[in-house]
C-alpha cells in the first residue's frame, strides 16, 4: 500500500509500530499486575468492539429524532435502545423515569446535573473529598476552589465520623439546616457502606432541596439489585459506566418525570427536570455524542440484566469481604470496620506504613491501588490508608479463596515497607532510592513481584488477545 490508501488501510501495528509497542505493553501490564484500584474494571469484548465501530465517525447534535445532522436514522435507534435499556437495568418505568445517555463520563455528567438543577453560586452539599466523596461535589482548601463545582457553585461538605467512618446524617441535617442547599448529592467514591437514602430524602425535604444520588462506584451493584437502589428517594441520579457495571467509559443521567409534589389544596407539582436536564447536556455544555460510547452503553446496559452479571456483582461483594476478613486476621485496621459493597479502606495508622509508601511498595510488587485518607486524617496530603477495590480482579475470575493469597502478597508488600523505613527513616525520596538502591531491598522486591505477576497471569482478561 502507497500513500492516503496506506494511511487509511494499513493497521496500527502495520503503521505505527511506535505506540503499538506502548499498547501492547499497556496489555501486559494489565495482564500481569493485580488491579485492585476500586473504580476501575475490564470491559467486556462486546462493549470494545463497539468503541471501536463506525459509530465513532457519526456526529448527533440533539436528541433522537431531533438533529441538527442528517444520516442519524440508525444513530437515533442506538441511542434509543441505551435508553430504554438503561431504564431496564435499574427497573424504572418510563413514565416516572427518563436518561440522558450523552455524557462523556461521570464528571461532565454531574456538572450538566448541577448545571440543569441550580442558578450559577447555588449551593450545593455533598460528601467531603478526604471523607470519601468525590471532587466533582464540590472539593475546596482553605486556599483553592479545586474543583469548578465549587467555582461555579457554593458548596458546603457533610462530613463522616471521625472515630467511626460513618456518615454523620445527625451533624449533616444540622449543617444542611444552617446553609439551606439546593442539592444534597449522596454519591461516594471511598465509602464501604451502603447509604441511607431515606434519611437524605428526609434532609432534602427539610429544605426544599433536590435529592442527587450519584451512584458512580456502585451502579453495577444498584443494577444487580445486591445493594440497596437510591432510585426509590433520589430526582435526579447520575452515575459513570466503566466502574462496577464494566460497562464504556461514559456517563449517564436518569431524572424523574411526573408529579414532584402535591400541595396542600391538592394542587400537582410536575417535575420539570426531563428538558433541564437534556438542555444542560446539550447544547449547555457538550456538543455531538460520542455514538460508539453510547452504542457501548446499549450493550452493557444489556448484560447488565442478566443472571451471569447479578453473580459477577454478588461475588465482588464475597471476594471485598473475604478481602477485608483476610486483612483484619493479619492485624490490619479497616475504617468502619468492614464493607457491604466492593471497596475495602484500609487504615494503616496502627501499622505505622504512611499510604504513599504502602501504594508505592504495591506498585513495585504489581498490585494496583491508591493511597486514601482515611477518617481522622489530620491531613489530606500525607493520607493513611489505601483503598482496595475487587471489581476488575472478580472480572478476571478470582474468588474467595483467591483473596487469601492476595491478602498474602499485599501483607509480605506492606512489612517489606516496614523493613525499608527502618533504614531510610521517613522521607519517602529515601524509601524509595533504598528501595532501588539496596540490593536485598531491591532483589526482595523483585522476587515478590515475580511470584505476583506469575499468579496474575494465569487468570484471563477479556478483550483482544494482545492488545
Ligand atoms: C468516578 C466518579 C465520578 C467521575 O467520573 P469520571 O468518569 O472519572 O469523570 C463522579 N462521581 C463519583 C462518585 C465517582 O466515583
Amino acid at each position: 500500500m502507497a500513500g492516503n490508501a496506506k494511511l487509511l488501510h494499513e493497521t496500527l501495528w502495520d503503521q505505527d509500530p511506535e505506540l503499538m509497542d506502548l499498547i501492547r505493553k499497556e496489555k501486559t501490564r494489565q495482564i500481569r499486575g493485580l488491579e485492585m484500584i476500586a473504580s476501575e474494571n475490564f470491559t467486556s469484548l462486546s462493549v470494545l468492539q463497539c468503541l471501536s465501530s463506525c459509530l465513532h465517525n457519526k456526529y448527533s447534535e440533539g436528541l433522537p429524532g431531533q438533529r441538527y445532522y442528517g444520516g442519524n436514522e440508525f444513530i437515533d435507534q442506538i441511542e434509543l435502545l441505551a435508553q430504554k435499556r438503561a431504564l431496564e437495568a435499574y427497573r424504572l418505568s418510563p413514565e416516572e423515569w427518563g436518561c440522558n445517555v450523552q455524557p462523556y463520563s461521570g464528571s461532565p455528567a454531574n456538572f450538566a446535573v448541577y448545571t440543569a438543577l441550580i442558578e450559577p453560586h447555588g449551593r450545593i452539599m455533598g460528601l467531603d473529598l478526604p471523607d470519601g466523596g468525590h471532587l466533582t461535589h464540590g472539593f475546596m482548601t482553605q486556599t483553592k476552589k479545586i474543583s469548578a463545582t465549587s467555582i461555579f457553585f457554593e458548596s458546603m461538605p457533610y462530613k463522616v465520623d471521625p472515630v467511626t467512618g460513618l456518615i454523620d446524617y445527625d451533624k449533616m441535617e444540622e449543617t444542611a439546616r444552617l446553609f439551606k442547599p439546593k442539592v444534597i448529592i449522596a454519591g461516594i467514591s471511598c465509602y464501604s457502606r451502603c447509604l441511607d437514602y431515606k434519611r437524605f430524602r428526609e434532609i432534602a425535604n427539610q429544605n426544599g432541596a433536590y435529592l442527587f444520588a450519584d451512584m458512580a462506584h456502585i451502579s453495577g451493584l444498584v443494577a444487580a439489585g445486591v445493594i440497596p437502589s437510591p432510585f426509590e428517594y433520589a430526582d435526579v441520579v447520575s452515575t459513570t459506566t466503566h466502574k462496577t457495571l464494566r460497562g464504556p467509559r461514559a456517563g449517564v443521567i436518569f431524572f424523574r418525570k411526573g408529579v414532584r409534589t402535591v400541595k396542600a389544596n391538592g394542587e400537582k407539582v410536575m417535575y420539570d427536570l426531563e428538558s433541564r436536564i437534556n438542555q444542560a447536556v446539550f447544547p449547555g455544555l457538550q456538543g455531538g455524542p460520542h455514538n460508539h460510547a453510547i452504542a457501548g452503553i446499549a450493550t452493557c446496559m444489556l448484560q447488565a440484566q442478566s443472571p451471569e452479571f447479578r453473580a459477577y456483582q454478588e461475588q465482588v461483594i464475597k471476594n471485598a469481604r473475604a478481602l477485608c476478613a483476610g486483612l483484619l486476621e493479619k492485624g490490619y485496621s479497616v475504617a468502619t470496620g468492614g464493607t457491604d459493597v466492593h471497596l475495602v479502606l484500609v487504615d494503616l495508622r496502627p501499622v505505622a506504613i504512611t499510604g504513599a509508601r504502602a501504594e508505592y511498595i504495591l506498585e513495585e510488587i504489581s498490585i494496583a491501588c491508591n493511597k486514601n485518607t482515611v477518617p481522622g486524617d489530620k491531613s489530606a496530603l500525607n493520607p493513611s490508608g489505601i483503598r482496595l477495590g475487587t471489581p476488575a480482579l472478580t472480572t478476571r475470575g478470582l474468588l474467595e479463596k483467591d483473596m487469601q493469597q492476595v491478602v498474602e502478597f499485599i501483607d509480605r508488600g506492606l512489612r517489606l515497607s516496614k523493613e525499608i523505613a527502618n533504614v531510610s527513616g521517613p522521607k519517602l525520596s529515601d524509601f524509595k532510592r533504598i528501595l532501588h538502591e539496596d540490593s536485598t531491598f531491591s532483589e526482595k522486591v523483585n522476587n515478590l513481584r515475580k511470584e505476583v505477576e506469575q499468579y496474575s497471569e494465569q487468570f484471563p482478561l477479556p478483550g483482544y488477545a494482545d492488545f
